[in-house]
């Protein structure tokens, strides 16, 4: 009589003993070939969050490594568009993998040069700065993105980070530090292993 269930509360039955790929951004590293150059699982969510995709928008990666960031932004929703901006032509063949592997037969692959490269590419929505960053691209891209453009990027190092905080006292946005560590084995019993400490500025221009 009341055995009516809510059709969202029904969870689908996976058969058969294959992975299944997680619906939420910031999936495991493992699910991605890499030559250790990824945004790794924890911050890729945190970024992917921060870039915060809307229907039908196109995405910049530039320096796009292995591909994750594009590949989990264009998995996110079948009407987004990215393009992948890499210099190095093994990666680039890398991302393009991945994305096969995943699923995704929507990420464009360039191999080239930021800012040098960008002119050639239609405009976007959201940007993300994985590689590559330097005064020149930043100043490409405040001068050439449309208003509005929604701008992510990482740094590890000291030189990125000095670029990072320079340019929020220029054009404001946030700064997030994200210091994570994650619990491994040391000796018999367990310790903090810390990763390098992260910066990430989101800005809308
Ligand atoms: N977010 C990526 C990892 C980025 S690693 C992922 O999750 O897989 C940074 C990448 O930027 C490297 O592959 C490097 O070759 C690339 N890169 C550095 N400078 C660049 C530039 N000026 N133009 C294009 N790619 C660049």
């Amino acid at each position: 009589e009341h055995s009516f269930q809510h059709p969202v509360c029904v969870a689908l039955d996976v058969v058969g003993e294959g992975a299944a790929l997680p619906l939420a951004s910031g999936r495991p590293d493992h699910w991605f070939e890499t030559d250790g150059q990824i945004t790794k699982q924890p911050v890729r969510a945190i970024t992917l969050s921060a870039l915060a995709p809307r229907p039908g928008e196109l995405l910049w990666d530039i320096g796009g490594g292995s591909g994750s960031i594009g590949i989990e932004w264009l998995l996110t929703h079948p009407t987004l568009h990215a393009i992948s901006i890499e210099q190095r032509a093994d990666r680039a063949e890398r991302i393009a993998r991945n994305a096969a592997w995943l699923g995704v037969d929507r990420l464009v692959v360039v191999v080239g040069r930021a800012p040098e490269i960008l002119h050639a590419q239609p405009k976007p929505q959201a940007v993300f700065v994985g590689g590559g960053l330097s005064p020149e691209l930043l100043s490409w891209l405040e001068t050439h993105l449309d208003p509005g453009t929604r701008l992510v990027a990482n740094a590890v190092t000291l030189e990125t980070e000095a670029l990072l905080l320079q340019a929020q006292g220029r054009l404001g946005g946030d700064l997030l530090r994200l210091e994570l560590s994650r619990s491994e084995p040391l000796g018999p019993r367990r310790g903090w292993k810390a990763s390098y400490p992260i910066v990430q500025w989101s800005v809308t221009l």
